[in-house]
């Protein structure tokens, strides 16, 4: 069983129009960092009461006991834009169990950890990277946030505290797909790794060998980069009886 119980809203931070993020507070259970939840309330428009529910990973660490999801608003997006509206005091429907294999303990030992986000895919490795378990065993984890603009990049300020914080084992990098920026990388996630733009960047080779790959965000990233890797740096999907070297999740 796993019921929908209250969460109250602590607080909402537009960052635009189309970004923000939610700040509840919820007696559920404990969750694994890189888990998500579901979100859910009643359509109020509907002939009759319809429950409008959709998957969204946690960005604090499960330590932390106030819940932040960061989101953002799909044009006539039905829950989306109900949750953009949603105020201080007011109540949403959160699941008491979190979902998903999304997770540290799931990703086997290796040198270098890559994490590739889109969007808002940014949530589940904040997540990771804030609650620190059983991760001092990779050398060196290298976060990738891709976005369309400069200014999508929300979580900024954060990933730079986590780069200062680990000490050099974890480098940041930005991708912005739509303009040309002095500190981001240009172009999308599967073309900067066939360009090898980004390894050479980073000073570190994506490979089968010392290499472990997980992939959030647009579906289409994540099958593109996924295709490229199998087909061309020799790697495969890990699976919990087959070690591989490929960890995905779907963000939308
Ligand atoms: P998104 O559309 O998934 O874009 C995030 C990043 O993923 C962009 O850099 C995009 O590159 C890249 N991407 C898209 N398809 C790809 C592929 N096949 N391979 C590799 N990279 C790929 O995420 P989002 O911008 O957060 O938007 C999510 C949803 O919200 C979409 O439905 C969007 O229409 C809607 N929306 C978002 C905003 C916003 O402020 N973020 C505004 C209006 C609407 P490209 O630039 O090359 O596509």
């Amino acid at each position: 069983m796993n019921p929908w119980i209250n969460a109250n809203v602590i607080s909402i931070k537009r960052w635009n129009n189309n970004l923000f993020s939610l700040f509840l507070n919820a007696p559920i259970e404990p969750f694994y960092a890189g888990q998500y939840t579901k979100l859910s309330l009643y359509d109020i428009d509907a002939s009759h009461q319809k429950r409008i529910q959709r998957a969204y990973s946690y960005l604090n660490a499960p330590s932390d006991k106030k819940i932040e999801i960061y989101i953002v608003r799909i044009e006539n997006g039905k829950l989306s834009n109900l949750l953009y509206n949603l105020n201080k005091g007011d109540m949403v429907f959160i699941k008491k169990k979190s979902f998903g294999f999304f997770i540290i303990n799931e990703i086997p030992d290796c040198e270098n950890l890559w994490m590739f986000a889109t969007g808002t895919a940014i949530g589940p490795y904040l997540s990771i990277l804030q609650e620190r378990k059983n991760i001092d065993r990779f050398n060196n984890i290298i976060l990738i946030h891709a976005v369309k603009y400069q200014n999508e990049l929300i979580y900024l300020p954060l990933m730079k505290k986590l780069h200062n914080e680990y000490n050099g084992k974890l480098k940041i990098q930005t991708v912005t797909s739509r303009e040309k920026n002095i500190n981001s990388l240009t172009g999308r996630i599967p073309f900067l790794i066939e360009t090898k733009k980004l390894e050479k960047h980073i000073g570190l080779s994506i490979n089968s060998k010392n290499s472990h790959v997980m992939l959030c965000g647009n579906p289409e990233m994540v099958k593109d980069t996924y295709s490229f890797l199998i087909k061309n740096r020799n790697m495969i999907k890990h699976l919990r009886r087959k070690k591989g070297n490929i960890t995905m999740e779907n963000y939308w």
